[in-house]
């Protein structure tokens, strides 16, 4: 199938806007995530347009699935350059820019675009990782520096991180006076009420969850949170101002019983009916 189940809507009309970023070159452990939109997308028909939690079913919204980004592979300016230039256009429109990884590099190109038009920018990641390096074997572009890139981009201490339970003892004293950074769980969201409704972006690691929940992802790590727990917090916070989210870091190829494809593609529904 060629959209993510229920994003059947012209992009004129579309309140929220699906794209995908097929990018995995920076990453260090489990290279794969380049096939996760389109194995979000073939999958996605496996599970229910309706949600029984949100009581809200996907034909109810309005949302556009613009298919994937094409950049070249080993080059990753060229793809935040891409990945910029379509979250520019979709938040120039007053739509809901929704991205699939792909590595979680790509989020710094959404998060750039998203910082120019609201300079009042804040970011909520989720993820076991801080993703705070300033560089990682040489290179300050990756998938293990990004966050410290959008830290750099925002300014101030704007960064809301969550569920991180992995970094060098340098990233977390780093954190210390550059971000808010919360260990282990999700349940310190409301620590987002300081923000009031400054403009936030939302992204999703998927490696937050635990991998005993989420194993196909590129680099997991032990003591995650549940499924439950990060739909919890991501419902506390699609009640803020947000202006554009992701999901990054599915592996379909370290995820042979297909289950964390379906999780995400799960979590993907609920985000949608959450915030289109
Ligand atoms: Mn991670
Ligand atoms: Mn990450």
């Amino acid at each position: 199938m060629s959209n993510f189940i229920g994003c059947e809507s012209e992009y004129g009309h579309a309140r929220a806007v699906v794209f995908g970023v097929p990018f995995d070159s920076t990453a260090s452990y489990r290279p794969g995530a380049r096939f996760a939109p389109a194995a979000m997308r073939n999958e996605s028909y496996a599970i229910e347009t309706y949600s029984p939690m949100l009581e809200r079913d996907m034909g109810e919204l309005l949302v556009h699935d613009m298919g994937d980004l094409e950049f070249p592979l080993g080059a990753p300016e060229a793809m935040l350059e891409a990945v910029e230039e379509r979250a520019a256009k979709i938040l120039k429109d007053f739509k809901l820019p929704v991205m699939l990884g792909g590595e979680h590099l790509a989020t710094l190109g959404a998060v750039r675009a998203a910082r120019k038009m609201y300079p009042e920018l804040h970011v909520v990641q989720f993820d076991a990782h801080a993703d705070l390096r300033d560089e990682y074997l040489g290179a300050k572009l990756s998938h293990a520096t990004v966050m410290r890139r959008c830290a750099d981009a925002l300014g101030g201490k704007s960064l809301y991180q969550y569920g991180i339970r992995s970094g060098t003892h340098e990233e977390f004293n780093w954190a210390k006076n550059h971000s808010q950074l919360y260990k282990f769980g999700v349940s310190d969201v409301p620590a987002l009420d300081g923000i009031g409704d400054a403009p936030l972006y939302v992204t999703v690691d998927l490696d937050v969850l635990d991998p005993g929940v989420l194993p196909g992802t590129g680099t997991p790590e032990a003591g995650g949170v549940s499924y439950a727990e990060l739909l919890a917090a991501l419902k506390t916070v699609a009640q803020r101002n947000v202006v554009g989210v992701d999901i990054m870091e599915l592996s379909p190829p370290q995820d042979p019983s297909g289950g964390s494809t379906l999780t995400a593609c799960t979590l993907l529904r609920e985000l949608l009916l959450m915030l289109a």
